[in-house]
């Protein structure tokens, strides 16, 4: 089992669409696929027309579980099948927004998501992240559950500010782990036509060469059309502009686990 998050400090840059559209094509890959919803918003979990303010299980149950040092049952009783097939969501509460007040000072409360995934590591070949916009204990813990990290980030100047905050975030929480995530900056809502998008991607390429796709995620209609129907975009219209997007960015994506992989056979 892999585990992706999606991150940035910086709010509605994709990152919900992105969690969705890819777990999309990889359940219709043949990927037993896991969504997971951090963002007290649930957004995620909205769009499969499941209601964050009064769900029953939902990823609230572990933090509760483990900061009241409960019998730890794992998530398995809280996961939904969706109506797609390989495709299943731990949904989130509502609740979670109160987590923070709630598991200050509490030891371990970053890891409440990593050791849950753990559980139902022979469950799922692939878990993908939703984060909230905001540093906090879930952000923590989708940073510190994952093994590559999708950073979406809008082609404009202010959120280019944005991204320098993440990527100085990510290096005070990764300083003392010894083997950091994949980071993966990934441009969305790109529109070709303006003059400032072309500038701000010029700028991530100077400044992230690294970790930058080598590609965009272009501005598409659809994927509000999309979210309307609860369908991931690749059901709804599979010739969408972005659906062939999002697939380039996943084989992207599953290269850099083939690398790995033939690295760890190697070593
Ligand atoms: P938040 O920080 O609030 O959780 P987010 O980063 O998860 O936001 P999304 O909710 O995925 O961002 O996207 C914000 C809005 O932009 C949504 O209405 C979504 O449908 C739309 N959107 C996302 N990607 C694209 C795109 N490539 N083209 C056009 N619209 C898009
Ligand atoms: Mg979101």
């Amino acid at each position: 089992m892999k585990v992706w998050a999606v991150s940035n400090q910086k709010g509605g840059v994709g990152k919900t669409t992105t969690v969705i559209s890819l777990g999309g094509l990889l359940s219709s890959w043949g990927f037993r696929t896991l969504l997971v919803d951090l963002d007290p918003h649930g957004a995620l979990t909205s769009y499969f027309k499941m209601n964050p303010d009064n769900i029953k299980g939902s990823v609230y149950n572990l933090f509760q579980d483990a900061s009241q040092k409960k019998r730890n049952i794992g998530p398995a009783p809280y996961i939904v099948k969706t109506d797609f097939d390989g495709l299943s969501v731990l949904p989130a509460a509502t609740a979670i927004a109160t987590l923070d007040r709630q598991v200050a000072g509490m030891g371990g409360m970053g890891l409440v998501i990593s050791g849950a995934l753990n559980k139902v590591q022979d469950d799922y070949d692939y878990v993908l992240i939703d984060s909230p916009p905001m540093l906090g204990v879930l952000m923590i813990n989708a940073l510190a559950a994952c093994e590559q990290l999708i950073i979406p980030v809008l082609a404009e100047f202010l959120a280019l500010k944005g991204l320098e905050r993440m990527m100085h975030t990510l290096g005070m929480v990764y300083h003392a782990k010894s083997t950091p995530p994949h980071y993966t900056i990934v441009p969305t809502m790109f529109d070709r036509r303006t003059r400032a998008a072309i500038d701000s991607l010029h700028v991530l390429q100077e400044k992230y060469p690294q970790f930058l796709w080598n590609s965009v995620i272009p501005v598409d209609t659809k994927l509000r059309e999309a979210s309307k129907t609860g369908q991931p975009i690749s059901l709804y219209m599979p010739e969408a502009k972005s659906v062939a997007a999002y697939s380039q960015l996943l084989d992207q994506l599953l290269l850099f686990n083939h690398a790995d992989a033939h690295k760890s056979a190697v070593v």
